[in-house]
């Protein structure tokens, strides 16, 4: 018999050791062909030295998005993906990043920051717009606190759709955005 004399719906929950040891992984991690992928970042890697001479910097531009993308952009680095085994980093300044990567769809607030980044990439620099809302608007087409999509603001090479794209497809996009770039009369 329990002190308590509250009815149970009332009662604070208290942390049980079953809830303890089960918690964790909601869901199984997606399957991944992991030679696909690998081979994939080695593509990007040699497209880099390539074309640049050296591997490939990314500098990102969260322009409005709902972070979904960005969580896809931070797997490429996480250990169970670990591209940075292939030379593929993020850098802090756009002074030293080849490519601009924009998610979400532009809103107001962001026009002028997004711009000022693309300005300060040196050339060669390429544009990518990561996920459907970059690349369209996605569904926060016509918004009153959105511009539109990256294309709106800054001239944008490649669109990855997606929502969010996985790790897979962001890769097979800058390996698409090298090629073409290595084309002639390409930047
Ligand atoms: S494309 Fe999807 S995941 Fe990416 S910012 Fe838009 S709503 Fe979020």
């Amino acid at each position: 018999m329990t002190s308590d004399s509250r009815p149970p719906a009332s009662r604070p929950r208290r942390p049980s050791l079953f809830g303890l040891i089960r918690s964790g992984l909601p869901e199984p991690p997606p399957p991944v062909d992991d030679k696909l992928l690998q081979e994939l970042a080695r593509q990007v890697e040699e497209g880099a030295k390539r074309r640049l001479g050296r591997s490939l910097a990314l500098r990102l531009v969260d322009a409005g998005s709902c972070n979904g993308c960005e969580l896809e952009l931070h797997a490429l680095q996480n250990p169970f993906y670990d591209l940075e085994r292939f030379g593929l980093r993020f850098v802090a300044s756009p002074r030293h990043a080849d490519v601009l990567l924009v998610t979400g769809p532009v809103t107001r607030n962001m026009r002028e920051a997004l711009e000022r980044t693309c300005n300060a990439i040196p050339d060669p620099k390429w544009v990518v717009a990561v996920g459907d809302c970059a690349a369209t608007g996605g569904l926060f087409s016509g918004g009153y606190a959105c511009i539109g999509p990256a294309e709106a603001v800054v001239p944008v090479d490649l669109a990855i759709p997606g929502c969010p794209p996985r790790p897979q497809q962001l890769l097979a996009g800058l390996l698409a955005l090298l090629e073409s770039s290595e084309k002639p009369g390409r930047r």
